[in-house]
């Protein structure tokens, strides 16, 4: 393909991409397919011949098309959002069209001081302490993973490691029957991404239970601290969650902080969904007790408008990093700067690393804060909107309190009838929603996803659900 044809391909895409956009309230949440329609539809072998872009286009709206499920529906209300804008779209595209990737600081300069730029205004809109900034003067800094659970697990390998580095001081030290005794502690209402760190990492993961807000407190995680460390085993990581995925609940910092630094252990906060809001002053008090932290990381790509895959994540130590990660080649040559610039190499698992740092720049520049504040807000008041028209419904309970984007409800009846009311909804394919427990309650989560969504479309998905109901309970409507 040359660039005349790459122009043309282009702008066909580009006009795709807005027409999809602008009709997406018009189709299908789910799509219309059965398992396996794909394998079907495609031939075994990849094609002998060169084919011409407009015939492949068409085939992309005539196979591909109709395998997607719509998140960017305003009645896609499963999981979490996934952010999307025009800005990051464009993001997406400059970054492929320049075609770089960054493995050492002289391989993509811009890549590396960019991304150092972004996490600084990232961090300071969200109002984290100074320390874990790459702008302080002390050892803190930012990096942008590709996930939360790669932020997970690099943490945890970190607290591994650091771990093994203070006791190693102990003349008695013996690594390999320690490595067998760290234990890593979260609560049972983690993302599967927390406990799956711990395996890939082998490092025990204990799940403690929850209060009945859905919150992991100081007592629970003192007691447990206590019982392993009476059997002979090492306290090593914490992992707590701000926004759950379950209920959207926050776990308080100022209880946890305080037990993980007098035991020394590493404290990572994982704010996948909710730590957008931060960049909200109505929120901070949320995050208080961050500055016992040892790293933080959110995602980007969920709730601030930027395109899969930008997660950021701070650290208040980067040796910590470096003394984990620090794998040398000849052909790697490190940055030999008295600047505070990072390799981020060193940071993360992959060596080559994706310009991400652009589409969030575009973002956080085409948005600025205001807007993106406007955006978060929009959505908290969507969601309260939602459970107002829920509450005057006696047949449902909204369960727990709303909270930030996310209404939880379920039928007074009980667990059976919501989840067929689910399955049912679930099955005209025109509205989409997972469920989850409120204590030992089936819930159906509600996430206002869409950037799209306004007030009637909320009314669209309350009187789908209603509706349902209406059937289920054998009501006319
Ligand atoms: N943590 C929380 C609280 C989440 O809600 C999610 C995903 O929804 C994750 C972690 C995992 O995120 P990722 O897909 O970026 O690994």
């Amino acid at each position: 393909m040359d660039s005349q044809q790459f122009k043309e391909f282009g702008k066909a895409a580009v006009e795709f991409i807005a027409e999809y956009n602008d009709t997406v309230r018009e189709r299908d949440v789910l799509p219309s397919v059965e398992p396996g329609y794909l394998l079907s539809l495609l031939p075994e072998n990849a094609p002998e011949e060169p084919q011409d872009w407009q015939s492949v286009f068409k085939d992309f709206k005539d196979t591909i098309i109709p395998g997607l499920t719509a998140w960017q529906s305003p009645q896609f209300h499963g999981f979490f959002p996934c952010g999307s804008s025009y800005p990051s779209i464009v993001g997406s595209l400059l970054t492929d069209g320049l075609g770089t990737i960054c493995l050492t600081w002289a391989s993509g300069p811009v890549s590396t001081e960019l991304e150092i730029v972004t996490l600084n205004w990232l961090g300071k809109m969200i109002g984290l302490p100074e320390e874990f900034l790459n702008s302080s003067l002390g050892t803190g800094g930012g990096v942008i993973h590709s996930s939360a659970s790669e932020a997970v697990f690099v943490c945890l390998l970190a607290a591994k490691e650091k771990t093994l580095r203070r006791l190693k001081q102990d003349p008695d030290f013996n690594e390999d029957q320690a490595k067998l005794k760290l234990v890593a502690y979260t609560s049972e209402q983690c993302n599967s991404a927390i406990e799956k760190a711990g395996v890939l990492g082998s490092m025990k993961m204990r799940l403690l239970k929850s209060d009945s807000d859905g919150r992991l407190r100081g007592e629970t995680l003192k007691k447990a601290i206590q019982e392993d460390k009476e059997k002979g085993l090492i306290p090593c990581y914490v992992v707590a969650t701000l926004g759950t995925t379950g209920t959207c609940a926050f776990d308080p910092l100022e209880e946890l902080g305080p037990i993980c630094q007098e035991e020394s252990i590493w404290l990572h906060v994982d704010a996948a969904y909710a730590g957008a809001a931060f960049i909200c002053p109505e929120y901070k008090y949320l995050m208080d007790g961050v500055s016992y932290a040892d790293s933080y990381s959110f995602n980007a790509h969920k709730w601030l408008l930027t395109n899969i895959s930008v997660s950021p994540t701070w650290v208040k130590n980067d040796i910590d990093f470096l003394n984990t990660f620090d794998v040398q080649r000849v052909y790697l040559d490190d940055i030999n700067s008295e600047t505070k610039i990072p390799d981020f190499r060193h940071w993360q698992l992959p060596l080559g690393r994706r310009f991400r740092a652009l589409k969030l720049w575009l973002v956080l520049k085409i948005y600025g804060a205001k807007g993106l504040r406007e955006h978060i807000r929009n959505q908290v008041s969507l969601a309260q909107y939602f459970a107002h028209l829920v509450r005057k419904d006696k047949r449902f309970v909204v369960d727990p309190e709303p909270s930030m984007g996310l209404v939880c409800i379920r039928l007074a009846e009980g667990d059976d009838l919501t989840k067929t009311l689910l399955d049912n909804l679930i099955a005209k394919r025109k509205v989409f929603m997972v469920t989850a427990f409120s204590g030992s309650k089936v819930i159906i989560r509600v996430a206002i996803g869409s950037r799209f969504t306004n007030k009637s479309d909320i009314e669209v998905t309350w009187n789908l659900i209603k509706a349902e109901a209406d059937i289920l309970f054998g009501e006319s409507p």
